[in-house]
């Protein structure tokens, strides 16, 4: 069966009519950013952010027109808000002036060849991903990001995972961020420039954000955030591997991926399928991490491998990306992280800091990897 084309998908949305029953949503300009993979057809169709609800049946006629085509395998339309074209400014030119005593690092989303649109004033945008949810992802991607902002380095957290947002919990912030027009300026957790859905909308009531508006929430948060000046951004992606990451991970400019995976096999395969996707987009995989490697006793001191031990290091080896290294299952890794005090502030010389510090510095050299000729992250 031949390839879909974005023509074709164009000339069937055509006959769809848009909201005024006469014109069609092609030519009153509301379809946008057609993708075509292997049979899997992903467009935005842009509508007023008020009108959104009411519209949803459009963007159903819309999935429903092209899956009609030969070779159509899925159809992901996803209703975006309004915005006037060109009002996402591309990223400027990286300059060697920096404040700080943090020299320019360096620039690995244009080393990757990476041409979405970056974000102004933030240097790298890094994925903490895991091909599924509970392996301790939002805890590596805390503490990650905290071990990195201990090297010196200015640091920003978004919590994409929306249909669980942890990072307020995780950091102990209950303030709300304040808006300047449409601009929603960050929160601060010891440090961190941090943005969640959970900030802004209570926990009983993240229904209103799932389905086609996801992806429109989670381009938001990247892009519509006072972020100011960061060297990297760490984004807490949603678990998993389906159409929100695929499509997160095509639009958002990202110098690399690191995946989350506990030891054991069946977590493993999951870790595969983040991999690949990844790869499938050209984002670089800068590694792997173990986490709940092993398990010390706290009363003898023996060790047990509560779900193996291991597993991701010869995965990692096997599928030639580096591996990052181990977290251990310990209960203060849990308490801290649960409680709002992650363990890289509030025992930030004890072993578990150590480890997420020695994956920072494993995370900094893969990234100067990806971009070799760039300038290099320097610390004091
Ligand atoms: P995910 O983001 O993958 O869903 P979380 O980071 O929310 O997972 O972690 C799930 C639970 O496991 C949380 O209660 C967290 O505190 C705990 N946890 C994560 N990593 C560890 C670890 N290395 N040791 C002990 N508990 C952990």
């Amino acid at each position: 069966m031949s390839e879909v084309t974005s023509k074709e998908v164009l000339a069937q949305l055509s006959k769809v009519k848009g909201p005024d029953l006469k014109s069609d949503i092609v030519s009153l300009k509301m379809v946008e950013n057609v993708l075509v993979k292997k049979g899997k057809v992903i467009f935005s169709i842009n509508v007023p952010a008020d009108r959104a609800e009411e519209l949803e049946p459009l963007r159903e006629a819309a999935e429903k027109a092209v899956e009609m085509l030969d070779g159509v395998e899925k159809v992901t339309a996803v209703l975006t808000a309004e915005r006037k074209p060109g009002s996402t400014p591309v990223r400027p030119a990286p300059t060697s002036a920096q404040a700080g005593n943090v020299p320019p690092p360096m620039q690995a989303q244009a080393a990757a060849g990476n041409q979405k649109a970056g974000v102004p004033g933030i240097k790298n945008i890094i994925a903490v991903a895991s091909g599924k949810g509970g392996v301790g992802k939002s805890t590596t991607s805390v503490n990650l990001a905290l071990a990195l902002a201990s090297k010196g380095l200015k640091v920003g957290l978004l919590d994409a995972d929306i249909y669980g947002p942890s990072m307020p919990r995780m950091l102990g912030i209950t303030d709300k961020p304040t808006a300047q027009g449409k601009i929603l300026s960050p929160l601060e957790g010891y440090g961190l420039k941090v943005m969640s859905m959970g900030f802004l909308v209570e926990e009983e009531t993240p229904m209103i954000w799932r389905g086609p508006m996801v992806i429109s929430a989670l381009t938001q948060m990247l892009r519509e955030v006072a972020w100011g000046e960061l060297d990297l951004l760490i984004v807490d992606m949603p678990p998993g591997t389906g159409d929100a990451q695929l499509t997160m991970s095509q639009q958002v400019p990202l110098a690399g991926a690191v995946i989350v995976s506990t030891p054991q096999d069946i977590a493993l395969i999951d870790a595969r399928k983040g991999l690949n996707m990844f790869r499938k987009v050209e984002v670089p995989i800068l590694g792997l991490i173990e986490n709940m490697s092993t398990f010390i006793c706290p009363k003898c001191g023996e060790q047990s491998d509560i779900f193996g031990h291991g597993g991701a290091r010869s995965e990692a080896d096997r599928l030639g990306v580096p591996f990052l290294g181990e977290i251990p299952l310990h209960m203060n890794i849990r308490t801290n992280s649960d409680g709002g005090t992650p363990v890289t502030v509030s025992n930030p010389d004890g072993p578990h800091a150590k480890i997420y510090k020695e994956i920072a510095g494993e995370v900094i050299a893969r990234l100067d990897a990806e971009s070799a000729d760039r300038p290099q992250i320097v610390f004091e």
